[in-house]
């Protein structure tokens, strides 16, 4: 997939409702300059501002709530300047929730993926105030959960798949993880469905 941004395209990601913990921000920052150096956190911070939404990523309070429109907005910029299609957009997702301080306060009081599982979507309002996350089925090998309420674009679908791997990492401890959309509002779907499978 490759995003095209204009202007105008910009303005309306910017304008959705909601916040998100500047966590958030700060890791997918620390991710880029993993990967991409400083040229690269440069590169897509220098685009942001272009399109309305200066930002510092690796500067950003990790515990204030920030507005989403610039959080959805940077996924796009990514695949825009540092051409990174889904597959590095989902490893993102997972990388980030490894290095997420909230994260791993918060992962310290599982005591089974079943307790995980149903902490969910506490987990969820941890870091986002608008959409949900709903647990529907946990199985020996497998496990379903839906979010609902947010729709900005597909290639951020791929972002919250890498976030349940990631989860998933911390929870059952296995390297044999995937994670797939099975359902999603950018398909006609009411809500996205992922099944997170132990292969
Ligand atoms: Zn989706």
């Amino acid at each position: 997939m490759k995003v095209e941004l204009s202007k105008e395209k910009a303005e309306k990601i910017l304008s959705t409702e909601g916040h998100v913990k500047g966590e958030v921000f700060r890791n997918h920052g620390n991710y880029i300059k993993y990967k991409e150096g400083e040229a690269g956190v440069e590169k897509v911070e220098k685009r942001m501002a272009e399109l309305g939404a200066p930002i510092k990523l690796r500067e950003t309070a990790p515990m204030q709530w920030k507005d989403i429109g610039p959080g959805a907005l940077l996924i796009l910029v990514i695949n825009e300047v540092l051409g990174w299609e889904e597959e590095e957009i989902y490893e993102m997702g997972r990388q980030s929730v490894k290095t997420a301080f909230i994260t791993k306060l918060f992962v310290n009081y599982f005591v089974s993926k079943e307790r995980a599982f149903r902490q969910a979507p506490a987990y969820w309002k941890k870091y986002f105030d608008v959409g949900s996350v709903e647990p529907v089925e946990l199985k020996e090998d497998y496990g379903i959960v839906r979010i609902k309420g947010f729709h900005v674009h597909p290639l951020i679908c791929h972002l919250y798949a890498g976030y349940m791997h990631g989860m998933t990492e911390f929870i059952v401890k296995s390297a044999h993880i995937a994670v797939e959309e099975t359902k999603c509002t950018h398909k006609g779907d009411d809500y996205h469905e992922y099944k997170i499978k132990l292969v």
